[in-house]
């Protein structure tokens, strides 16, 4: 049996270098190159691991503006099959719930699956919902923060989830969710030959109206999203302050004074 997984990717842009307009409140996209979110790359070799192990066919799929083919292409040189792009204006300005509404809608219209492995978040919404939300959208279990996959066979799946300072190893049959940590794997890096097959290879890209029956396009993109950031705020910067003083019993006295002021002693 050849396991059919499908890998979600997001393109972010390069957070190291990306600037943030505090005007609108929104990210300058055009001010640092975009690539795959990391934590999808975690994901994209999980799903390479599982392929190598048992046989399957991965299938990379992301909504995004058209620049997302590039990254969609990188996920074709680190193992995807196939690539799919969400792209519409109607799709633009969607929150969590509408991207997710948007994904399960591209799902449903793939057809069959056994796995869906996501990154837990990504690096610049960094809200970790989406995953758990298109696992609700299909009704199907999930399995956040997993940072080990201890076994996988045609039939189920058995991975090491961290949350609230616990280990859990959970076994789960498929259709299954999985969102993964940078724990869970170090991504390989494509050759040469992998990123000239991949730059060849078609990117499909699907439209609002490719979606048309299987999901309500009033319920996608900004119009469809429940909820609207109304405003972003950088929080100031505050750096430690430091005091000199010039003999150790001014000093002792100062610190006694600020940890009695603060009732600590
Ligand atoms: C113009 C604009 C307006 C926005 N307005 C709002 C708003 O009003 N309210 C609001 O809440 N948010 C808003 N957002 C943010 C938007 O909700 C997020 O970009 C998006 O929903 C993904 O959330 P996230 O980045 O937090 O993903 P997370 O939940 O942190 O991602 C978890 C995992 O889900 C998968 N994933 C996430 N996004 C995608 C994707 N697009 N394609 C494929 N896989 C994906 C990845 O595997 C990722 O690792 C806006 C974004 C833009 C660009």
């Amino acid at each position: 049996m050849t396991l059919k997984i499908i890998v979600l990717i997001k393109q972010v842009p390069d957070i190291e270098k990306v600037r943030f307009d505090v005007e609108t409140g929104r990210i300058d996209r055009s001010s640092a190159p975009a690539e795959i979110n990391p934590f999808d790359l975690n994901a994209l070799e999980a799903a390479a691991q599982i392929k190598e192990k048992v046989g399957g066919y991965i299938i990379a799929l992301s909504m995004g503006p058209p620049q997302a083919v590039s990254s969609l292409k990188d996920a074709m040189a680190r193992g995807a099959d196939e690539a799919i792009l969400l792209e519409d204006k109607k799709f633009a300005g969607a929150d969590t719930w509408a991207t997710s509404y948007t994904l399960a809608g591209a799902i449903k219209k793939i057809g069959e699956y056994d796995i869906i492995l996501c990154g837990e978040k990504t690096v610049d919404g960094d809200t970790g919902q989406v995953g758990a939300e298109v696992a609700e959208q299909l009704s199907i279990p999930h399995v956040y923060y997993v940072s080990k996959i201890v076994d996988v066979s045609d039939k189920n799946i058995v991975v090491v989830s961290e949350m609230n300072d616990a280990s859990y190893t959970i076994e789960a049959t498929y259709p299954v969710l999985v969102s993964v940590t940078k724990d869970v794997n170090k991504p390989r890096l494509p050759t040469l030959k992998d990123k000239l097959r991949a730059m060849k290879s078609d990117v499909k890209v699907w439209h609002a109206a490719d979606l048309e029956g299987i999901i309500d396009l009033n319920c996608v993109g900004y119009f469809g999203s429940p909820t609207n950031v109304h405003k972003v705020v950088i929080p100031q910067e505050r750096f430690r302050e430091g005091k000199i003083f010039r003999s150790v019993n001014e000093g002792l006295e100062n610190i006694l004074n600020v940890l009695v002021k603060k009732r600590l002693i």
